[in-house]
């Protein structure tokens, strides 16, 4: 007897094989099981998505045999599929893709008895060692927080300033998961590759009770093989806590009982390729899911985010009743018992220092008080190289890429001209190619040259013990090799450094307790960005960045956040200062729902490539024209708007376009894409869009 099997197979994104195909199996196969078969030539892993009635001779004919089960594993859970599902037809890409995505890439590779051991449990771990962690005692902001979490059962969101202790909430509602329940599991969501360590070994500390690697972590910085010991570890249940990038949020766990997403606000969250998918969305609509799964008995499944300047998605969803906010807005006590404060906002209106001055003089002497005093302080600037541009002031000649539209930048340290874009990467000239002139000079400034500059403009100052600053720099290009950005983290926080340089980097969730001073060098570029969303991404930067000044509470009186800008009396710097981020949101979220944007109005952009501009724009039109013949917009209820130029349009000789789809209904838009999708396959095909390289769609994207 053939048992018929619709599986789903990782199929590239604009094949002609959209959905499942169908195999046969002589073995009755769960839904969800793990099985090989042939695809062409090839032998590619499936999951197995539904099993048919019979189908009857013919097919019979055609249809191949599933090639073999990864036996041993048990099958992947129905809300694992729903959410696989639910992505795939939310970011319109196929089930094959995103279900494949979601899964460690070794898996293919294993043989039954390769899955056999790795499946084998870790011995029995017998030293389960009582809680001998002190516990520290909460803050009354802590105790309220987690007692009004476990009263409502909606999504809640931790809106804790910096240094507020959002960390030690997360750990008491997981602890309090687990204790309930011997089986239950979390998954602890974090932006960044580089925040896991410090946080897995906390979380391991804490849970170090529950016995050997019962704490795990899944992200990209992972070798294929811990990757898929991590998987399996959480798949089988045997994993209680799993840590994780945004990967994670597919993380195949049984018995999800909490999902906590750390630093909800964080862009990074947004995957930028395949199915672009929000992981801080779909955890949301994974909790919902896990709490409605009848397929066995269990309490139900939560969601908490936190931040201290949330996304104005999450924030208007408290304001709307959808999410209950808990709010902490004091910082902890530090070890000496002492509360640290906010740092004091200081504008520097540049209008009236010296011209063409980097860093204007009040700033500077800032800095060199601090240098004599002992303390730290931490400037940024978020460009990286020498200087973004080299120049001829005799002929106008600039380093433009040949590949882009963008100009190389000068990288003083292997003088090469780098393109930030394509890679393209040449020594500097020796004069200018296009006159000869040898005075070709730096325009504009980046964190390499403002290192430089800091030097200078410090050489006369002396620390405590006599010696002259020692000034670093953190960025892309000083942490390249791998471990060279924690080694250079760790000689800030051992005190080895008196001023740090560095892009936005150095902002995110590093803990130095002796900074006391932060500047931001020339932030006002985001002030008046086409991309509506550009303050509210400096707005969390600039508090981010403040949030590392003065942790520690012995420096708290003297810590100071600076702003070099031309608009001092700007909302987002007026906001800044007082600390105001509900302030800042109800401005930004006022113009957001008089202009229909987000999180009041629902957007998608299509993107097409092309070795012309011309063709990646017309292939993009052409679509919209025959989605207005077919009447897919309903009646005006979703507008694409013409296609446009990218805003670096030519990236490595490729001409890039985009079109803007929107709609005052989620719903609505849903619709049109999905009725649309064949419409932009369809026009794909025809003859003068054959140049087409390729087009993708990006619902909820984050930066227009
Ligand atoms: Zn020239
Ligand atoms: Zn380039």
């Amino acid at each position: 007897m053939s048992y018929w099997l619709q599986v789903v197979v990782a199929v590239p994104a604009h094949s002609s094989i959209a959905g499942p195909l169908t195999y046969k199996s002589e073995l009755p196969l769960t839904v969800g099981s793990l099985v090989r078969v042939p695809l062409g030539k090839r032998e590619v892993l499936g999951v197995v998505w539904e099993i048919l009635p019979d189908s009857g001779a013919l097919l019979e004919m055609q249809t191949r045999h599933v090639a073999g089960v990864l036996e041993g594993l048990p099958p992947l859970s129905a809300t694992w599929r729903k959410l696989v599902q639910f992505t795939a037809g939310y970011y319109q890409r196929s089930l094959g893709e995103v279900a494949l995505a979601a899964l460690p890439p070794q898996l293919r590779d294993l043989s039954s008895v390769q899955l056999a051991r790795r499946l084998k449990r870790p011995v029995a771990d017998t030293s389960h060692t009582p809680t001998t962690t002190n516990l520290i005692a909460l803050s009354q902001e802590q105790t309220l927080a987690i007692a009004q979490f476990d009263a409502d059962s909606r999504p809640a969101l931790l809106f804790g300033a910096t240094g507020s202790g959002k960390t030690e909430v997360y750990l008491r509602a997981a602890a309090r998961v687990l204790e309930q329940d011997p089986t239950a599991q979390v998954l602890v969501m974090v932006p960044e590759i580089n925040l896991t360590p410090q946080l897995q070994s906390r979380f391991e500390e804490r849970f170090a009770h529950l016995g050997k690697e019962r704490v795990v972590a899944l992200h990209s910085g992972l070798t294929p093989a811990q990757r898929l010991k991590s998987w399996l570890a959480a798949h089988a249940g045997h994993a209680r806590l799993v840590l994780g990038t945004r990967m994670a949020v597919f993380a195949s766990m049984p018995n999800l009982r909490l999902l906590v997403v750390d630093e909800e606000h964080d862009p990074s969250y947004k995957q930028q390729e395949g199915a672009r998918y929000s992981a801080r969305d779909l955890a949301v609509y994974r909790a919902k899911i896990e709490t409605e799964d009848t397929t066995h008995d269990h309490g139900p499944c939560r969601v908490l985010l936190g931040s201290a300047t949330p996304s104005l998605e999450s924030w208007q969803a408290t304001l709307a009743g959808r999410y209950q906010r808990l709010t902490m807005s004091e910082r902890v006590a530090a070890n000496d018992g002492e509360r640290g404060s906010l740092p004091t906002v200081r504008r520097v209106d540049m209008n009236h220092q010296p011209k063409h001055s980097v860093i204007a003089p009040p700033l500077l002497d800032a800095i060199a008080q601090r240098v004599a005093r002992g303390e730290q302080s931490l400037i940024f600037l978020n460009r990286r190289g020498y200087a973004p541009v080299l120049a001829c002031h005799d002929c106008g000649w600039k380093s433009e890429c040949p590949h882009c539209s963008a100009y190389r930048v000068f990288h003083k340290i292997d003088r090469t001209l780098r393109c930030h874009h394509c890679g393209f990467t040449e020594r500097v000239p020796r004069a200018c190619p296009a006159c000869g002139n040898i005075d070709i000079a730096p325009v504009g400034r980046g964190t390499e040259r403002l290192e430089e500059h800091l030097a200078e403009l410090l050489a006369g100052v002396k620390r405590p013990d006599g010696e002259p600053p020692r000034i670093a720099r953190i960025d892309a290009d000083t942490t390249r090799l791998k471990g060279a950005l924690e080694s250079q983290l760790a000689s800030v926080h051992a005190g080895e450094v008196d001023v740090l340089v560095g892009t936005q980097m150095i902002a995110k969730g590093h803990d130095f307790r002796h900074i006391t001073l932060v500047a931001a060098i020339n932030p006002d570029g985001a002030l008046f960005s086409s991309d509506f969303r550009a303050p509210e991404r400096l707005f969390s930067l600039l508090m981010q960045a403040g949030g590392r000044a003065g942790r520690d509470a012995r420096h708290s009186g003297v810590s100071e956040m600076w702003v070099q800008t031309f608009h001092p009396t700007h909302p987002l710097f007026e906001a800044l200062k007082k600390h105001d981020y509900p302030g800042f949101a109800a401005q930004q979220l006022a113009e957001r729902e008089a202009a229909g944007m987000s999180p009041f109005g629902f957007s998608a952009l299509v993107r097409a490539e092309a070795r012309a501009q011309d063709v990646a724009q017309g292939f993009l039109n052409a679509a919209a024209a025959q989605a207005e013949a077919q009447q897919l917009t309903g009646h005006g209820q979703v507008t694409a708007y013409p296609a446009v130029p990218m805003t670096i349009q030519r990236v490595a000789n490729i001409e890039r376009a985009q079109m803007l789809v929107e709609s005052p209904s989620r719903a609505a838009l849903q619709r049109f894409l999905a009725a649309w999708q064949p419409t932009l396959f369809e026009t794909r095909q025809q003859a003068e869009f054959k140049s087409l390289i390729r087009w993708a769609i990006d619902v909820d994207p984050i930066a227009i």
